[in-house]
């Protein structure tokens, strides 16, 4: 069985989902906004001046990124620049029980990778507390994690055993766990979707495995952690974070057409034709989706058994069902008798995607 999606050969596996290095630098002019007034500056220094003297407010304030930061626990995952924080109202400043200036607190949160750290602001009507827990993986461990995962499951059956020797080759990587962790449960997704690679989940556990990865990887800003994303979304018919990710070039074609018809409008994104770098083991049902979407115009309509019968089998998901009905009836429609194409029009009017796409397909076929 194949599964790994390939970039160079759509023959093969079918689907095309590229790993590139990392996505292109985007160059932002330098001007720095007033998160309250968008008033414009032309350096950090000015708008913190600013924002202290035309925003006076009864509680000194802490803003991350333009947003006041609330008073429970604030969860830092990517790395931050002096420039991303602002003070409002605040007189008194104490990082950890240590009094210090607005610059060497700017300073100290930029340079913060781990660790909790407890920030009190003073002006003399309040104090506010804040918690701010810093969680940013250093990029060697990710990439560590991303070497091993190559040399254990690019072009290898993937199963139990080696999602096992992974998550113990890696455990050492600790700002890498939550990567860790969204990679073996997609992986053992996957398994139980498949009912492969000597998997003990039932068929239906895929969709907790699927949800657990996706709430791991939210937040790891990896090409590979959002492929796997944009896998789970597609599959789960949830298609405009599939629809943008240029590092999936196939799969966001397929999700730009399949929210497409589902009445969506989604933001593809512009792929360029590129070699794979590196292919992800991905489940049967995806794969075959991907590779049908990639059919010239003139087999489509060769493939309509193939189609029928997915739609058929107890084995596929109704998420991947309702995928598979579309594509019928969007290939079908005109060369089959209409009963066919009414039939399966009708299975999808309970769908929760496709449901408005079949009263179309219904209403069209019925002047
Ligand atoms: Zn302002």
């Amino acid at each position: 069985m194949a599964w790994y999606l390939s970039f160079i050969d759509p023959g093969n596996a079918g689907g095309s989902v590229r790993i590139p290095e990392s996505p292109p630098v985007v160059l932002q002019p330098i001007v720095y906004e007033c998160p309250r007034c968008s008033a414009r500056f032309d350096s950090v220094q000015a708008r913190r001046e600013h924002f202290f003297a035309a925003h006076p407010y009864r509680k000194p304030e802490l803003l991350l990124r333009g947003q006041p930061l609330g008073n429970g626990v604030t969860t830092i995952h990517a790395p931050l620049q002096a420039a991303d924080w602002l003070l409002g109202s605040c007189e008194w400043i104490v990082l950890n029980g240590q009094a210090m200036t607005a610059d060497a607190l700017f300073q100290t949160l930029a340079e913060c990778r781990q660790g909790f750290h407890v920030l009190e602001l003073g002006n003399q009507d309040a104090t506010e507390r804040f918690e701010l827990r810093f969680c940013i993986p250093e990029l060697a461990e990710l990439q560590r994690l991303e070497d091993v995962f190559a040399t254990l499951f690019i072009d290898n059956a993937l199963n139990v055993d080696d999602i096992r020797r992974f998550a113990e080759a890696c455990t050492s990587l600790k700002t890498a766990s939550e990567y860790l962790e969204g990679v073996c449960q997609y992986l053992y997704g996957v398994l139980a979707k498949d009912q492969r690679g000597d998997t003990q989940l039932d068929h239906a556990q895929y969709k907790e495995r699927f949800n657990r990865a996706l709430e791991a990887l939210r937040h790891v800003d990896r090409p590979m952690a959002r492929t796997m994303r944009g896998i789970i979304n597609f599959s789960l018919n949830s298609f405009a974070q599939a629809a943008s990710q240029p590092d999936a070039p196939a799969l966001a074609v397929a999700a730009t057409r399949f929210a497409g018809w589902a009445g969506r409008s989604a933001k593809g994104c512009v792929v360029a034709p590129q070699k794979a770098q590196a292919r992800l083991p991905i489940d049967h049902a995806t794969d075959r989706i991907l590779s049908w979407m990639a059919l010239p115009e003139k087999r489509q309509a060769q493939a309509l058994d193939d189609l029928q019968q997915a739609i058929a089998s107890p084995l596929w998901t109704a998420e991947d069902r309702a995928k598979v009905a579309v594509l019928w009836l969007e290939w079908g429609s005109a060369c089959r008798s209409p009963d066919e194409p009414r039939r399966m029009a009708r299975r999808l009017l309970n769908d929760a995607i496709f449901a408005g796409y079949a009263e179309r397909m219904l209403e069209r076929m019925n002047p």
